[in-house]
């Protein structure tokens, strides 16, 4: 991608409105562009980012089994009065009329929606378990919406639903789920810590909420520090070893956000210098609950009995836009984002140092054109000052830059910059393919 042919409107100066870090680079860097307080427009460098973690989200629930599916962001309001929300859930839930003046809303979450789906399509004991998925954008009226994409109204959700034949199966379910995340966090550079957590109006038994640390974030966490080493070798564990006991080795360690925190508990099982106290970003939520929908919108099997079951059911949350704010809170400096590798807009960008001297230009032309992959390459060909280049492209954060200049033209070199250690070595022209190569342009 040329910048001079790219749609990058990067401001100078941090927007008054923003107040943490993430929402500053984000409206700086030209990511997003506020449509209305909490509603946001994403422009393409933002989108880009979006669509990479959510390839990443989709990926791994494939891996697990779960099958993508696409629901409306429409919902009629019999379903949420069948199941004894609609009331409950209060002023967040935005609530229309359509022309023949039924209720309808637009969705905060799908548990009632994808009951139905499942009430009007599954009969049998034998399709279970069932495990379903999709991403979609949510709309939650929220009473302070603020920092950005981290707490929007409309806002993107991988949301998962399970369906199982009875308790012991569901909670199987749950931790194939708890592990995925593990999986899916770890990909995206994140250090996601499973956290008990209340269940709130979703209702149900056994949560988890996985929190990344941050002091910009709005949880109060408490854990054992040494739940952080536990989950190293994430990516290597398979759906077919046994993941229950994995689950139970991460819940042994004590972590819980404020609401569930028990003080005596914590000094009890927690050695003073390793217990942790900060603020987190909640980026996933899992809720098991058992019958609470199943039974209410009667999703009932037929047991290998022939005799009615009523399903137990899971759901699994993701915040994909807020994922966004929350990897740049935890990976930024002075100058501005350091995108991890997997979800970085632009795996390499090429600077330009001199386009307006011929040879340095079609020097930097010739390299641009030998990319195999120029989606994943962001070439800023456009006619700014040294100064405005070298900060522009540390704004964006992408990982790789390779600067070219008249020592191109006079000795053959060009300079490579790593982002995050801004570490600089001079690199042969010759030896440029192989770079590229390894950087999988
Ligand atoms: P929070 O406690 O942050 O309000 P929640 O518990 O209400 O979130 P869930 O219903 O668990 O949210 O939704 C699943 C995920 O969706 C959350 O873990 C979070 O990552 C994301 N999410 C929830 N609300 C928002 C929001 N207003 N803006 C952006 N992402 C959100
Ligand atoms: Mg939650």
């Amino acid at each position: 991608m040329k910048l001079s042919n790219y749609f990058l409107p990067v401001l100078k100066e941090s927007p008054s409105e923003a107040e943490i870090v993430s929402h500053k680079l984000m409206l700086r860097s030209g990511m997003i562009s506020q449509s209305s307080s909490g509603i946001y427009s994403w422009l393409p460098l933002g989108l880009k980012v979006l669509k990479k973690i959510e390839n990443i989200v989709r990926d791994e629930q494939n891996k697990a089994g779960v099958n993508e599916i696409l629901m409306p962001t429409i919902q009629p309001a019999d379903l949420w009065k069948e199941s004894g929300r609609y009331e409950d859930y209060g002023k967040e839930m935005l609530r229309i009329n359509d022309r023949q003046e039924r209720e309808m809303l637009y969705g905060p979450t799908n548990e009632e929606q994808i009951t139905d789906i499942f009430r009007r399509n599954v009969k049998s004991y034998k399709e279970l378990p069932m495990l379903l998925y999709h991403i979609q954008w949510k709309f939650r009226d929220e009473l302070r919406p603020r920092f950005g994409v981290m707490r929007g109204r409309e806002f993107l959700m991988k949301d998962a639903y399970s369906f199982d034949i009875n308790a012991a199966s569901s909670e199987d379910t749950y931790n194939r789920f708890f592990i995925c995340y593990l999986k899916t966090f770890a990909r995206l550079g994140l250090k996601a810590i499973p956290m008990a957590a209340d269940t709130g109006p979703i209702g149900g038994d056994l949560s988890h909420e996985f929190i990344i640390i941050s002091n910009t974030g709005e949880s109060d966490i408490y854990f054992d520090n040494n739940i952080l080493n536990e989950g190293n070798k994430i990516s290597d564990i398979s759906y077919d070893d046994d993941l229950n006991s994995i689950v139970e080795k991460f819940k042994s360690y004590y972590s819980a956000s404020d609401e569930k925190h028990d003080k005596a508990r914590f000094d009890e099982i927690v050695q003073k210098e390793k217990q942790m106290n900060s603020k987190g970003i909640e980026v996933g939520h899992i809720f098991h609950f058992g019958t609470k929908y199943s039974n209410s919108m009667k999703a009932n099997v037929l047991d290998s009995d022939g005799k009615e079951k009523t399903v137990h059911m899971g759901s699994y949350g993701i915040g994909i836009s807020r994922l966004v704010g929350a990897i740049i809170e935890s990976s930024h400096d002075e100058s501005g984002i350091i995108w991890p590798d997997a979800v970085s807009p632009f795996r390499l960008g090429i600077i330009n140092l001199k386009t307006k001297d011929d040879e340095v230009s079609s020097i930097a032309n010739k390299v641009y054109n030998q990319i195999n992959d120029k989606s994943e390459v962001l070439f800023d060909d456009k006619n700014d000052n040294a100064g405005v280049k070298f900060s522009r492209m540390d704004l964006i954060g992408l990982p790789n830059q390779i600067i070219i200049g008249s020592k191109a033209v006079s000795e053959g070199i060009v300079e490579y910059k790593n982002r995050k250690s801004r570490e600089t070595e001079f690199i042969n022209l010759d030896k440029l393919g192989e770079l590229l190569k390894e950087m999988n342009v």
